[in-house]
């Protein structure tokens, strides 16, 4: 019996050698940075290679190299030439293309900066970079060689920024890094940034599934001073200099903060290895973003900033859909022919891919709402509600239409959760269940 014990170890340790084995083969204990240039407009797209850089060691993960586990709106991947295989693949988002469903893009053509991490490799690859549309269907491609004897490939330094570990679940090749990129701190303001990382990784942690595996992450904090205090808010006439060039109403959305210099983001970061960015923007001015595996942002102190963070985390971290709609919009990015890649919405396209398997025996399809979320604007009255009534609309799955900014043909498993309003405090059992999958899948 005592033999068998210890023979699951001993095999567990014989996979993770298979896997170090594979990441060593192909890779150096180091990380090549891609900057890449993406233009367009509403109907047609380009992905333009930049340049090269070879910049930390690899923080990334060393096994389950070949397949993301969540598609994304895109895709970097290492190729080996010769035989076409698989090495690496990461899936993204960008801005570039929810920029491409506004209006604006149907007049004019605009560039974005995008940047991405790969394994080093140790012999000449191929990196191909696709984009797919709402149908999931690739609408942009490229494919360009890397010969890491390149002398072009540029040996980045350390930037002599000051930087400091949050937190440290465990070591550097077992955990997910996260990065928090100081934006709008002066100098003076040092000691106020590295204690709002600290209470940014708190206020992560503090929520589940993030709360029991928290030693599955590592954060660290990166300081680069700002020449002014605070960040760009065009409505009100004030641009402001600051070392990533954020600011608010991005596409025109007042609370929309974005920066679109994120080869910035990426130089002030400079040698920590890293696998997700969270730049945190010193305003009190409500506002935020997450785009999956590209970059949080996130302002410091609106009353809502516990809240708001873990969402938009939700979004970069773990791909997560807004739960939320506000009317019909002209171009839907979840289109009725199409299941959407996200695991928490679904347009019953494909829905055995989603929460069926959760559901009740006998749940409606749709389900109806709870007269509790139907008579008033719960986000009012939900301070008012007892344990019981906000498990009721937290807790019950179902497939309730209104989700993706869709009103009508998206659906969401739960009446609420932290991706549908601020109030409610907890991700609903599929959020929860996509985060622990998405987790294990980088550390296991
Ligand atoms: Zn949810």
């Amino acid at each position: 019996m005592r033999r068998w014990i210890l023979a699951i170890p001993a095999l567990f340790l014989a996979w993770s050698g298979l896997y170090a084995q594979e990441f060593d083969a192909d890779f150096e204990d180091a990380t090549l940075r891609l900057d890449y240039v993406m233009c367009g407009d509403a109907h047609h797209q380009a992905i333009y290679f930049q340049r090269a850089l070879k910049t930390s060691e690899w923080a990334g993960r060393r096994n389950n190299l070949t397949k993301p586990l969540l598609e994304g709106n895109g895709q970097i991947r290492v190729l080996d030439p010769e035989t076409g295989a698989c090495l690496y693949a990461n899936s993204f988002s960008t801005l570039f293309q929810e920029w491409q469903v506004t209006t604006e893009a149907l007049h004019v053509q605009k560039a974005f900066e995008n940047c991405f991490q790969v394994p080093f490799p140790k012999r000449p690859v191929d990196v191909e970079i696709s984009l797919v549309d709402t149908h999931r269907k690739v609408s942009s491609c490229l494919k360009h060689r890397i010969d890491p004897k390149d002398i072009l490939i540029r040996r980045v330094a350390d930037n002599g920024l000051s930087s400091a570990v949050v937190w440290q679940g465990g070591p550097l090749d077992k955990t997910i890094d996260i990065v928090i990129v100081a934006e709008g701190y002066t100098e003076a303001q040092k000691g106020k940034f590295f204690s709002d990382a600290q209470r940014a990784a708190r206020a992560i942690f503090r929520h589940e599934p993030f709360a029991t595996l928290r030693d599955k992450f590592a954060v660290r904090a990166v300081f680069a001073p700002s020449h002014d205090s605070g960040v760009s808010v065009p409505r009100r006439g004030e641009w402001k200099d600051t070392p990533l060039e954020s600011h608010y109403d991005t596409f025109y959305s007042d609370r929309y903060l974005t920066t679109s210099s994120m080869q910035k983001v990426y130089d002030v970061i400079g040698t920590t290895p890293f696998e997700h960015i969270i730049v945190l923007v010193n305003t009190p001015i409500y506002g935020g973003g997450g785009i999956f595996n590209s970059v949080t942002i996130m302002d410091s102190d609106h009353p809502t900033f516990n809240a708001v963070l873990v969402h938009e985390f939700g979004h970069a971290f773990g791909g997560l859909a807004d739960e939320y709609a506000y009317g019909d919009q002209e171009e839907t990015p979840y289109p009725a022919d199409t299941e959407p890649w996200e695991p928490n919405i679904t347009t019953l396209h494909d829905f055995g891919a989603k929460w069926q398997d959760m559901l009740p025996a006998g749940t409606p399809i749709p389900t109806e709402l709870d007269e509790l979320d139907t008579k008033q604007d719960v986000r009012r009255i939900w301070h008012t509600l007892t344990p019981e009534q906000k498990a009721q609309l937290n807790l019950k799955l179902g497939v309730y239409e209104g989700a993706g900014y869709q009103t009508e043909g998206v659906f969401r498993p739960v009446q609420e959760c932290r991706m549908r309003i601020n109030e409610c405090e907890e991700f609903c059992p599929v959020c929860s269940r996509a985060l622990v999958r998405l987790i294990d899948y980088y550390t296991e």
